[in-house]
């Protein structure tokens, strides 16, 4: 059995003019990072869940991404940050509204591998953090003067934005390892000028999170709210195990009714034959996938 890998660096408008080459440069080298601590995994005999993981982190600590360090800002001006993870024997971690803890996937990964509880939230999060010894950091660490300017720029809107305009967004991972195992995970900053509190698909399971060894892993990137009301990455892995859908039609017929109900963005997923698909109904998608011998990033 071989192994398979996709992330996602967000899915938006991304307009074509908006991004300048060193720009371009910046998130495609992000992505080839986590796609090769991916691959360093997959490739030593590694689970997916370690996959998964080890990329997600890379992309947290790429400033341009929505997630970690440099996520976009609530209504209050700080960060407020979300991720998860799950594994394909439905082992689940889970956390919203993380502020000081530098690697939120991290700490989803701690409570998964805990096990008592499948979701943390608000200032329980940091806490158990700093008890399980994650590194902490200053709430400011996480503000770039870049998402400083852009919720000056549409916080006085009143409006809740989608971050990928002219920035990268929302990063994410699924894995298929030599083992058969699969997993998936997320961790996002949310959308620019959030309500305090908000939470969006990325780290409710089922919404934008979900794998399972029998069907398949899958993360969703996108405006979060319509993808929570159509259940979208669960409802990918209904269709391949009730309806006997391909992951390619599940995921396009999904997608379909996330606009429907007037959201749109993407989703990377793989199923358990290792099979990777990327599509998305918005401007772009940063992503990148790999399989041995295989490698490809792309925005458009
Ligand atoms: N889905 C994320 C959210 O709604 C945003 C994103 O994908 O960029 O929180």
């Amino acid at each position: 059995m071989s192994w398979s890998l996709a992330i996602h660096g967000g899915a938006g408008l991304v307009r074509r003019d908006s991004l300048g080459p060193d720009e371009i440069r910046t998130a495609e080298a992000g992505l080839n990072a986590a796609l090769d601590a991916g691959v360093r995994v997959l490739g030593s005999g590694g689970t997916a869940l370690d996959a998964v993981t080890e990329a997600i982190v890379v992309l947290e600590e790429w400033p341009c991404f929505n997630a970690g360090r440099g996520a976009v800002l609530a209504e209050h001006g700080g960060v407020e940050l979300d991720a998860a993870l799950m594994d394909g024997g439905r082992r689940v971690g889970a956390v919203t509204g993380v502020r000081s803890t530098r690697n939120p996937v991290r700490l989803a990964r701690e409570v998964l591998e805990d096990g008592h509880h499948v979701m943390l939230a608000g200032p329980g999060t940091d806490r158990w953090a700093r008890l399980r010894g994650l590194e902490q950091v200053d709430p400011a660490w996480f503000v770039t003067t870049a998402r400083s300017e852009q919720l000056a720029r549409v916080g006085g809107s009143g409006g809740v934005y989608l971050d990928h305009d002219d920035v990268t967004g929302t990063v994410g991972a699924v894995a298929r390892d030599v083992h058969g195992g699969l997993a998936a995970g997320n961790s996002t900053g949310g959308m620019v000028n959030k309500r305090q509190g908000r939470v969006g698909d990325s780290p409710v399971i089922g919404g934008g999170t979900f794998a399972w060894n029998r069907t398949c892993a899958v993360a969703a990137t996108g405006h979060g709210e319509p993808f929570v009301r159509a259940c979208a990455a669960h409802r990918i892995s209904d269709l391949i195990e009730l309806a006997g859908l391909s992951l390619a039609d599940a995921a396009d017929r999904v997608l379909a009714e996330v606009r429907e109900l007037g959201g749109t963005g993407g989703v990377i997923a793989v199923d358990a034959q290792g099979t990777l698909v990327t599509p998305f109904d918005s401007g772009g998608m940063y992503r990148g996938t790999a399989r041995p011998g295989e490698r490809h990033v792309a925005i458009w």
